[in-house]
């Protein structure tokens, strides 16, 4: 079957046929985190969206180069462009040298990838690595006139730039907009407008992270090593440009205008973006008390969580919606994408055990039509959650099978296998969690799942009786049991 996959363009707000730049091969840039604090659920969407692009691509066929970075120097803490350093002032309040809070929280993350099943990049090149070439930049926007010095550190003439070109293309802004909306903020007298962003800053004397550069002891800007990184190992024009929403503006923004303030002509042909999560409704925030990191997920650690969530459960729950929608995060959705989760691999496992025969009702041509469809789900913008629906239909086809109300010929048994292990596995890029306590964790969950099944079902014959007995039997145990609208819930307390 030939593929044309449809992606949704940021920059054209349209779903477009990807065509890379050089056939066969493809080249990808997503922003990586900055490493200051331990990954939470907020790495955890663009990563798996992204990893779901880079497995596919490669499952079409293509070379595929995937760059992700991580920011180790200048993220400043207001609107990226004022203020202290993140890991500057996290290196201060524990004492300790900047590169060992990035060295530390660059381990943590890769550690959580790894639990979440998503690949590592093909080169994945640290901002402070890379001072020389934006150092470059910084000149060839300034040699252009789109930039000036002001006291030791650099700003993009925004105003300059928009008289030629359009800044606020991408998030759809102009710049009166842009202008109406940024913030007045003290110590900025060095911009000769507001909306000006750093492409290099002047080090105070108490500032460590500092490098020599024509214009001061300084660090670059945040905007800047996207544009450099991207250039040194993509090229001047590459595919595609990924990462969440909330990096259109300023952060993507920047990179347009710092790509053709430089070299005169875009660098990205695709931008890419994932929506956001939420989290009961609400903002994820560390003043709300909703922040959760990936950890406390794994563990239950949380006093919003009702108990431990495997980093499966985590990945199948955002598979579960389309990248470019909200994600709301709950208990409930949590438990109800569990029991799916565990839908799809029962299915899996019992697929090894149905006797297929030579006259069966369901043959290949099933299977070719169940493949099509997730094919056809993939090509559209990545549409997942219509993947995984069209998986739960082949599980009830599956159940069938093994309750002997359908058979299926050898070759439809094979070609379905094939199927569920391509899209399960390699595309959605889901793994079997057996290891030591997690399958003990698991096995635990789906005992009280189970439990609860069957109260709801005595519940529904209006067998009061029984519906009591479990839940008197599990509170005594020391769970909590709370019936909502979507099902029962339960927790442990501790
Ligand atoms: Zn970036």
């Amino acid at each position: 079957m030939t593929h044309q996959l449809l992606i949704y363009n940021t920059l054209t707000r349209n779903k477009e046929v990807f065509k890379p730049l050089i056939p066969g091969r493809v080249g990808m840039y997503v922003c990586g985190p900055t490493v200051y604090g331990d990954p939470h659920l907020g790495h955890a969407r663009p990563a798996i969206t992204f990893d779901i692009l880079f497995r596919y691509l490669r499952h079409l066929g293509y070379k595929v180069r995937y760059v992700r970075n991580i920011t180790d120097v200048g993220h400043l803490e207001h609107d990226a462009d004022e203020g202290e350093d993140k890991i500057e002032k996290k290196a201060r309040l524990e004492q300790l040298e900047p590169m060992e809070i990035a060295e530390y929280y660059t381990l943590r993350y890769h550690h959580a990838m790894e639990a979440l099943n998503v690949l590592p990049p093909s080169i994945e090149p640290h901002a402070t690595g890379h001072i020389i070439e934006q150092i470059q930049l910084v000149k060839e926007i300034l040699n252009n006139g789109f930039a000036y010095e002001s006291n030791g550190s650099v700003y993009f003439d925004v105003e300059r730039y928009n008289q030629k070109y359009h800044y606020g293309k991408l998030s759809g802004r102009n710049l009166e907009d842009v202008i109406n909306h940024s913030r007045d903020l003290a110590g900025t007298e060095e911009k000769h407008n507001q909306v000006d962003f750093a492409l290099w800053k002047k080090a105070q004397p108490q500032h460590i992270m500092r490098w020599p550069s024509p214009w001061s002891d300084g660090f670059p800007g945040w905007h800047c090593e996207c544009t450099a990184m991207g250039r040194k190992y993509l090229g001047a024009h590459f595919d595609i440009h990924g990462g969440g929403m909330d990096l259109i503006f300023p952060h993507h923004e920047c990179e347009i205008a710092q790509a053709v303030a430089s070299q005169g002509s875009e660098m990205v042909h695709y931008w890419m973006h994932n929506n956001m999560i939420t989290i009961n409704g609400q903002k994820m925030g560390k003043s709300l008390g909703n922040f959760i990191t990936l950890e406390q997920f794994f563990t239950g650690q949380h006093p919003q969580l009702t108990q431990a969530y495997s980093p499966m459960t985590i990945r199948f729950f955002i598979l579960q919606a389309h990248y470019r929608s909200t994600v709301d995060f709950s208990n409930e959705a949590l438990q109800a994408s569990r029991r799916g989760m565990e839908r799809l691999f029962d299915a899996i496992r019992q697929l090894d055990h149905i006797q297929a025969q030579a006259d069966g009702k369901i043959t290949e041509a099933y299977a070719q039509e169940v493949e099509q469809k997730c094919y056809e789900a993939m090509d559209d913008d990545l549409n997942t959650p219509i993947v995984i629906s069209h998986l739960f239909d082949a599980c009830h086809t599956v159940n069938q099978l093994v309750n002997h109300q359908l058979t299926i010929t050898p070759q439809g048994l094979q070609a379905l296998t094939q199927i569920f292990h391509t899209f399960v596995f390699d595309l959605l890029g889901m793994k079997a969690e057996e290891s030591g306590s997690n399958q003990r964790e698991q096995a635990y969950s789906q005992a009280i799942d189970l439990l609860l099944d069957i109260r709801s079902q005595a519940k529904s014959n209006k067998d009061w009786a029984t519906s009591d007995k479990i839940r008197d039997a599990l509170t005594q145990i020391g769970f909590e049991v709370k019936d909502t609208k979507d099902g029962a819930t339960w927790k442990l307390n501790r």
